[in-house]
């Protein structure tokens, strides 16, 4: 049986639908029971295909998985000897499917009958779809600015739809409140560790897809369970002895709302608090980051950094990749920008995450 940790006092506690935080208001981990060891790749054309190391029974996987992961890595195409990885080329059109692929299989398995998110537009998209591929209701809150699109994909799959004013903290929190009291399962990409044992598998792909570690990651971070997952992916390699170095990490957030960037270059340990403004990378602009620690630990300890990138930038990166074919949501089209800004030794190998689709954001 796996266990919660937590962050903070390291308290553990059996894993259960209505446990989603420590008393003391940290955030959970996980401790695995079955660490996979050996070889651990399969022939499965998805990111099941690492099924020996993500902690979820045969049975509800099966059942649930639409073909998530394995996605395309494609050169840049632009005279940097570096690679794109098609994420967005997914069930839901964004990375949050392999995450949510994971937390709903093991919704599943502990029978739960509803789960409830808070989201800002994708991970409540894949939530919901996975959540309705598993016969399990779904209350989704987000905020009454969220893409019409992205609304459009949520009612299609019949989630309850809960809007609310404010700003994203108040989704938050009214999420938050509705499983205090109902019990129910709160299947947060923040909160619940198992979205991470989903999003590591983008470190594994990478790994295997290019034959070799790359030298740095290029990741967007808002909430960083991309970020979190591709270094836990890394160092759960890096431990077993298959790779022998972990890529460095250059995060990205928007010049507008950077409480991240701002902490990595004052040397804190937390995210800082700052004034923000709005931003076209709509899927990054997370103003309080709860993993902050574990996201500025992870990029210190790959000898990483944080750029940003203004709405300039983001725009003129929409358009560069948009001429090379590549149609993405201006969050994504950041992560581009900022690897333009990166000066990359010729030698260095890079990738660049394409994980958000640009049909959501068309107006
Ligand atoms: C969710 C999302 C992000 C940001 O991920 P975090 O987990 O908040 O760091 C970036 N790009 C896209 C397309 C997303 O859907
Ligand atoms: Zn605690």
């Amino acid at each position: 049986m796996d266990l919660y940790i937590c962050n903070v006092c390291k308290k553990t506690y059996e894993v259960k639908p209505e446990i989603w935080r420590c008393t003391c208001g940290g955030l959970l981990n996980l401790i695995k029971n079955n660490e996979m060891v050996g070889e651990i790749r399969t022939s499965l054309p998805s990111l099941w295909r690492y099924h020996k190391s993500i902690p979820i029974n045969e049975k509800e996987w099966k059942d649930i998985t639409m073909g998530e992961g394995y996605t395309a890595m494609i050169p840049t195409d632009d005279g940097r000897n570096s690679y794109f990885k098609m994420d967005y080329m997914m069930p839901t059109s964004s990375f949050k499917d392999r995450g949510a692929a994971v937390l709903i299989s093991k919704a599943k398995e502990l029978n739960v009958a509803r789960v409830v998110v808070d989201s800002s537009g994708n991970a409540g998209n894949a939530i919901a779809a996975y959540s309705r591929r598993a016969g399990i209701e779904c209350d989704v809150y987000i905020s009454d600015k969220t893409s019409p699109n992205k609304v459009k994909q949520l009612k299609a799959y019949s989630a309850n739809i809960k809007k609310v004013s404010g700003s994203r903290e108040d989704v938050a929190k009214a999420a938050q409140t509705a499983v205090s009291e109902s019990k129910d399962f709160y299947a947060s990409h923040i909160f619940n560790p198992y979205f991470y044992e989903g999003t590591k598998t983008y470190a594994f792909e990478t790994w295997e897809q290019l034959g070799f570690v790359p030298d740095v990651m290029i990741v967007p971070v808002g909430n960083g369970t991309l970020l979190l997952g591709i270094y836990i992916g890394f160092k759960e390699l890096y431990e077993q002895n298959i790779i022998n170095k972990i890529p460095k990490i250059i995060a990205i957030q928007s010049d507008n709302c950077a409480p991240l960037s701002k902490a990595f270059n004052l040397g804190l340990t937390d995210y800082k608090n700052v004034k923000t403004k709005e931003t076209l990378a709509e899927g990054i602009a997370i103003a309080e980051p709860l993993r902050a620690p574990q996201i500025l630990e992870a990029i210190r300890e790959t000898n990483g950094d944080i750029y940003t990138v203004n709405e300039n930038e983001i725009k003129s990166a929409y358009q560069k990749l948009s001429d090379l074919g590549l149609f993405v949501e201006y969050t994504t089209a950041a992560n581009y920008a900022g690897f333009l800004k990166y000066k990359k030794k010729a030698s260095e190998i890079v990738v660049v995450p394409l994980c958000g689709s640009g049909l959501k954001s068309i107006k």
